[in-house]
């Protein structure tokens, strides 16, 4: 399948340049709707009747979708005569919702086909640079793509800007698919259009180098295609630039090919060919190229009819006969000829839409240069040439440094941006996070202090309401408390004892009631030391002490009221006196019987301890009366 490309010379019309923008022949069924209308642009449908043949066979005029409503107005809005003929005399103009349910099903398709849209309207360039940017935002980098091709037609075409062109096409470049798929991607802009667009407007420019980069590169690519094959304007393009840059090898090699391909094509096309070959001999002028240029020349006018031929191939040949005329020398001839082809050029603008008649000046130049004449006007005319190409192609090349991946810096920039802002919004949140743990550790903290606190002094109201705060013992009540949980259920085999120290007043009199308090601090301190976990005991009053002791019996419980007598009477230095003295106590002891009343074995003891101070003191008094004495008192 032999495909057509993008031509050079770029349509004013949307239609048209939609038309000349696709590659694509139809071969598989129509899948989507927006693959129906967008293979509408076959280049075989070129002409109007085709064109309305084609569209009868769609959904397109009947349908009410969005897609449909975009494509009518894309398709006809400057044709108003083939709406009319298609039966749609007023064209409505796509809503907003229109294209945004455009932008949902295809993204791709939609940028290209908006970017379109915009091309023959109002602020076209404000319009697609803001296209540009949306799809940027989105990180689209195919759509992003697509919208810079068509900013590439647009400065190339309508603004006459060639460097932003260039710009564009090497923004879209990295992006743009493949040429492998002629089915799907009718209105996408390709790899092949995007390089073959760098390879012919660079060589327009007279950036020969880069020209020659991109041509190789297009070549290749087209080469690898599946679907493409290089156009005879491809070889003759790649045939003068080789030619240009001295490199003859290439420019012939290229040459011969386009040759071996013409022979199977139109006339026009081999003598198209025959031209590529003249010019490389006639740029190289090693001995007998002259002669073969000529041979080749003569080839040409014996195969050629130019009566059936069309303008563009009229053109050609006298392109050729200018070449062999000034190839032999004869400027009057070269003169006329490129005058004969000046005027059919200047006569059908149709056909030669585009066309830079700057070339005409370089032919000219070319031969008469050839042919060292020294007609001053042709020489000034080529070194302004000369010199404005060089100013270009040093403009290009300073653009072409900064220019690149720019799309995606672009994107890696926006990335970059939402990458911050998503930083941020992180940072923002783990703020959040953060403020809330701490104000939950704040209320952790609060909290465990409170009840550490409110522990505490619970703890501490237990302890005034339960401790005697000199001693630290026990109080009365709280050894009651605990006494009735004992009494409440059989006493036997319990012990409680009041324990009187003797002569304390005495001690008070004597050292101090500071000394005194330090007594009943060691005496309570004893008491606590002798005492099992299971007993208990509390101050009971002044410096009176009961205790309980579990599960002992009377001579069990005796005895360790004798430790602790014997540990208290061994005291004997004190620390808020230097003197030295020791006290003893004395008890009462009841071992308790089944249900016995509290205060009644309490009243015993106390009569028991009575009976112990009348008996001498530091002794322990024992229900049966027995007198157990002990040791020494103050
Ligand atoms: P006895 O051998 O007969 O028991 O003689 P005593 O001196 O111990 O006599 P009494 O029991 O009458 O004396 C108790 C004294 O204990 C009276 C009081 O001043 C003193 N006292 C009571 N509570 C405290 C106290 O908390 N600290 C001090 N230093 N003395 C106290
Ligand atoms: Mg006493
Ligand atoms: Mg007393």
């Amino acid at each position: 399948m032999y495909k057509t490309k993008p031509s050079k010379y770029l349509t004013l019309f949307c239609f048209l340049l939609l038309v000349s923008l696709s590659n694509i022949t139809l071969a598989n069924p129509i899948q989507s709707e927006i693959h129906e209308y967008a293979t509408l642009v076959d280049p075989d449908h070129t002409d109007k009747s085709a064109f309305i043949e084609a569209v009868r066979k769609t959904t397109l005029l009947s349908s009410t979708t969005s897609i449909a409503r975009i494509f009518r107005y894309l398709y006809l809005k400057d044709h108003p005569e083939l709406a009319e003929e298609l039966g749609f005399p007023t064209i409505a103009l796509p809503t907003e919702n229109d294209w945004l349910e455009f932008q949902e099903k295809d993204v791709v398709y939609y940028a290209v086909t908006r970017a379109i849209s915009f091309i023959s309207e109002g602020n076209a360039l404000e319009r697609l640079l803001t296209l540009k940017q949306q799809q940027l935002l989105r990180g689209n980098k195919a759509a992003v793509a697509q919208v810079a091709c068509v900013l590439a037609i647009y400065y190339f075409d309508f603004a006459k800007d060639s460097l932003n062109a260039i710009a564009e096409l090497l923004y879209a470049l990295p992006e743009v698919a493949p040429a492998d798929n002629d089915v799907s991607d009718a209105l996408i802009y390709n790899k092949a259009f995007v390089l073959y667009h760098l390879f012919s407007i660079l060589y327009d420019l007279g950036a020969y180098e880069a020209s020659f980069r991109y041509g190789q590169v297009y070549f290749e690519h087209i080469r690898q295609s599946p679907v493409y094959e290089l156009e005879s304007y491809d070889y003759f393009l790649m045939v003068m630039l080789a030619n240009q840059l001295g490199k003859f090898d290439i420019a012939m090699s290229n040459a011969d090919e386009l040759l071996h391909k013409a022979t199977s094509m139109s006339p026009s096309a081999e003598l198209f060919a025959l031209l590529a070959k003249v010019s490389v001999h006639a740029r190289r002028n090693q001995p007998g190229d002259l002669d073969t240029a000529y041979a080749l020349l003569d080839l040409v006018d014996l195969k050629s009819q130019p009566e059936d031929w069309s303008e563009v191939d009229q053109a050609r040949l006298l392109a050729v006969k200018a070449i062999r005329f000034g190839l032999q020398g004869d400027m009057p001839a070269t003169e006329e000829n490129i005058s004969s082809l000046r005027a059919l050029m200047v006569s059908n603008p149709n056909a030669f839409n585009g066309v830079d008649f700057k070339y005409l000046s370089i032919l000219e130049g070319f031969l008469a240069e050839f042919n060292h004449n020294s007609a001053i006007a042709i020489k000034t005319k080529l070194e302004r040439l000369e010199i404005e190409h060089a100013s270009l192609v040093n403009a290009l090349n300073n653009r072409l440094d900064t220019l690149g991946h720019l799309m995606q810096s672009d994107i890696d920039l926006i990335r970059l941006e939402s990458l911050k802002a998503k930083e941020l919004a992180n940072r923002q949140a783990l703020e959040t996070a953060r403020l809330k743990s701490i104000i939950l550790a704040l209320i952790i903290a609060l909290v465990s202090l409170v009840s550490a606190w409110l522990f505490i002094q619970r703890n501490k109201v237990r302890r005034l309401a339960h401790f005697d705060p000199l001693t630290g013992a026990p109080n009365r009540r709280y050894m009651f408390s605990l006494l009735n949980s004992v009494f409440s259920k059989t006493s036997s085999g319990n012990c409680i004892a009041l324990i009187d120290i003797d002569y304390f007043k005495k001690v008070n009199d004597t050292y101090g009631h500071q000394t005194g308090d330090e007594v009943l601090i060691k005496c309570s301190d004893v008491i606590k030391s002798r005492l099992r976990k299971s007993d208990q005991y509390c101050r009971y009053g002044g410096e009176e002490f009961l205790l309980l002791l579990k599960d002992t019996n009377e001579a069990d419980a005796k005895e360790v009221l004798d430790d602790i007598r014997d540990t208290l009477v061994q005291i004997t230095q004190w620390n808020t006196t230097s003197q030295t003295f020791s006290v003893s106590f004395s008890s009462g002891l009841v071992e308790l019987g089944p249900y016995q009343d509290l205060d009644d074995a309490i009243s015993r003891c106390d009569e028991l301890l009575y009976s112990a101070k009348n008996n001498g003191r530091g002794c322990t008094m024992l229900n049966d009366d027995r007198i157990f004495s002990s040791a020494a008192a103050v």
